[in-house]
């Protein structure tokens, strides 16, 4: 286990949800609405969608109270959900099923700079992906975050190496979901293979796969070599240890926890708002951890409990921040004052 001073961490991956409330930019499908995945979150932390303002605010108040409860961990990257955007480049406002805006994503974290930290989303495939790259930054986005299954664009294809290569200057990291995407079913699931992330990492961004690069599909974990393997081959390769407890995705952390030798590979992150399971620990922990864990309900501690448990190592997210910061030349402010 690294050793990491106590509520230090970031958790790289917490899903910003919200209703579209005619001002914050965000969309959402009826056929969404009625899905059991979002019927779940609405029962779960209470939400009514007749008021979306008061459900917005409820969602951000739930997050920011187990965020400040939490022993381990200080802040999150707020992630935020671009469509699905046609050939030439405009949003699909069709196909897109929810979109959470970018702007939604940069005021929560300005609101709340304690807490929270903005994972902008921006699918390379619309046409001013590079001009809101820049307006992200500028605005102080941490990371951008790619679904490329749900917003159906291939992310191996050569038309993004600008996009890629811009993110590498810039010093953000592409958070990319890798494998099965269950929030929406009939799509392109191969865009999930992370073989296609080569592009990215060729153009030299730093490049973090969400769940370890799990499929996602029980036990059966094919990613598994490429995961070693792109560690291996890519100093810029990270992947985030969230959603590992699930049931479908267990078979990746049991792996994991026997491989110290990519620990400092690998970023923590939880998910939320998914519940962490404690179900990996049985068998593997004496009884008296697996009930302080059970007793655990904070799902920053009980995720941090689990992984440290199993001796399933893992950094901060800040730690290849300020590599990939230092690393990066400055913003040129011309460049910036043409988007501004
Ligand atoms: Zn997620």
């Amino acid at each position: 286990m690294i050793n990491i001073p106590d509520k230090s961490i970031i958790d790289c991956h917490v899903h910003l949800a919200a209703l579209p409330d005619s001002n914050n930019g965000c969309l959402i499908s009826s056929s969404m609405l009625k899905s059991p995945l979002f019927r779940f979150l609405l029962w779960k932390h209470k939400l009514s969608p007749k008021d979306p303002r008061a459900a917005n605010r409820k969602y951000i108040q739930d997050l920011l109270g187990e965020l400040r409860a939490s022993r381990y961990v200080q802040q999150a990257v707020l992630l935020g959900m671009d469509g699905v955007y046609t050939n030439d480049g405009r949003l699909n406002h069709q196909a897109t099923e929810f979109l959470i805006s970018n702007d939604y994503v940069l005021q929560q974290a300005q609101a709340f700079p304690n807490e929270f930290l903005a994972g902008v989303s921006i699918n390379p495939q619309r046409i001013d992906a590079i001009e809101e790259l820049h307006r992200c930054a500028e605005a102080g986005a941490t990371l951008v975050k790619i679904l490329p299954n749900s917003q159906q664009f291939d992310p191996g294809h050569y038309r993004y190496q600008a996009f890629y290569r811009e993110l590498a200057r810039l010093g953000l990291p592409l958070l990319s979901h890798v494998g099965y995407e269950f929030s929406r079913m009939g799509k392109d699931q191969s865009a999930g293979d992370p073989n296609r992330l080569r592009t990215a990492l060729e153009a030299g961004a730093t490049v973090i796969a969400a769940h370890a690069c799990s499929y996602g599909l029980m036990m059966y974990e094919k990613y598994y070599p490429t995961l070693l393997e792109f560690v291996n081959h890519y100093p810029n390769f990270y992947a985030d240890i969230s959603a590992l407890t699930l049931p479908n995705r267990l078979g990746m952390l049991l792996k994991l926890r026997h491989h110290p030798e990519i620990f400092d590979r690998l970023i923590f992150g939880t998910d939320y708002p998914l519940s962490v399971f404690h179900l990996p620990m049985w068998g593997l922990a004496d009884f008296s951890t697996i009930r302080k864990i059970m007793r655990t309900t904070n799902r920053f501690d009980r995720q941090y409990l689990v992984c440290k448990n199993l001796d399933l190592g893992f950094i901060s997210l800040q730690s290849i921040l300020k590599t990939t910061h230092t690393l990066a030349p400055p913003i040129p402010t011309p460049l910036l004052a043409s988007t501004v």
